[in-house]
């Protein structure tokens, strides 16, 4: 039997040469925590990028008594008494660093790839969609939208989702310019990060007809039913959201109102791959589709690829079916640390080796670790 020696956590800080934001709140660095639980001489990965202080401590102090010693294969058991010991949803983005870290070691354990441990894949590629543009700092915020655009378009991205909610006026024309630069064939999305009333935001949307956009994100915060609810009884684009919500239950409402076309739940938040998992299994029944959040390193890009290959197709309007994979195409020093490759059709293959299928070694943490923990027996 394994048997888990250690769990070692990097509490890892990049800065960003020059700010990025959305319509709510600028970023200058990218921060997050990276799990590694080593077993009989193998490592696996997870990670929690949301309050990555918070999740070391409540795996340091809730978790790691529930996983030393124990097998890393008993996934699903693990993750039962994890939660069991913990209400709330505060302990959710730890737990889904643990999550992802068993899923990768026990795949490595068995030699299997990810998505063979999670029941198989449906794809061997997988649709990206360029996670951008960003606002810029200190004037106007869509200024380098049409250059960024330019730029994703060479990578071979075939679907862009730009930020919006700045003001309504500059929105709409920000959305017309980009679905003239690319083009008829490629997918285009806006993301309000909650910033709308669903009033607003169905006014702004209303202007927008002519871009056929694929889908409106967060128009309103998600504690705001009846924004979504609104929202979607006036906008004919599919609503998509959910990656703040950090527990599976947290989607109850959403499925029995309709109100929330996309499920984007972020495996690195809801749970982990159990979590995001559950979603999608309710998703399956309500016939919608899955599409994770990633906003993370390398570890939640490859943890969201590997099961995005296993969901099942839908045909829900984009140029090609869903699901789709988020790339953040920010600048982002943690993904770069084993950066996903993209194809000339703008798809990202699904590896095939064991685990995440990435070597990430732990001396190329080093200089972004501000803060590290060895819990051993
Ligand atoms: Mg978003």
């Amino acid at each position: 039997m394994m048997k888990i020696s250690e769990i070692r956590l990097y509490l890892l800080s990049a800065p960003l040469q020059e700010p990025i934001g959305n319509a709510l709140v600028f970023f200058s660095s990218r921060q997050t925590l990276l799990v590694e639980i080593v077993a009989n001489g193998l490592s696996g990965w997870g990670e929690a990028w949301v309050g990555p202080a918070i999740a070391a401590a409540a795996i340091e102090h809730q978790l790691a008594r529930h996983l030393v010693g124990k097998d890393p294969t008993s996934i699903g058991s693990l993750w039962q008494v994890m939660r069991e010991a913990n209400e709330g949803d505060a302990v959710m983005p730890a737990i889904a660093a643990v999550d992802m870290a068993l899923h990768d070691l026990t795949a490595r354990a068995w030699d299997l790839p990810l998505w063979q441990l999670l029941g198989g894949a449906r794809r061997d590629r997988v649709r990206a969609y360029a996670s951008g543009p960003f606002f810029k700092p200190g004037g106007h915020p869509y200024r380098n939208f049409h250059r960024d655009i330019d730029s994703y378009l060479a990578q071979g991205f075939r679907a862009v989702k730009l930020r919006s909610g700045y003001n309504p006026k500059d929105d709409v024309e920000a959305v017309l310019k980009a679905r003239r630069q690319i083009g008829s064939d490629a997918d285009l999305m806006i993301d309000f990060n909650q910033s709308c009333t669903a009033r607003r935001s169905i006014s702004t949307v209303a202007q927008m007809e002519e871009a056929r956009l694929l889908w409106v994100e967060e128009p309103v915060k998600p504690t705001d039913l009846p924004g979504y609810r609104l929202a979607s009884a006036h906008i004919a684009t599919a609503i998509a959201g959910g990656e703040a919500i950090f527990n599976p239950a947290g989607f109850l409402p959403f499925f029995a109102d309709g109100s929330m076309d996309i499920l984007q739940p972020d495996i690195a938040i809801c749970g982990g791959l159990i979590g995001v998992s559950q979603v999608a299994a309710l998703a399956a029944m309500y016939n919608r589709p899955v599409i994770p959040h990633v906003w993370g390193s390398t570890v939640n890009f490859h943890a969201a690829l590997h099961l995005v290959a296993t969901l099942p197709s839908h045909r829900a309007g984009g140029a090609e079916p869903y699901p789709y994979i988020e790339f953040d195409v920010g600048p982002h020093p943690l993904l770069d640390l084993v950066r996903p490759e993209l194809d000339e059709n703008g798809c990202v293959p699904v590896p095939a080796g064991p685990g995440l299928g990435i070597d990430l070694k732990a001396e190329v943490l080093e200089p972004y670790v501000v803060d590290r923990k060895v819990i051993a027996a």
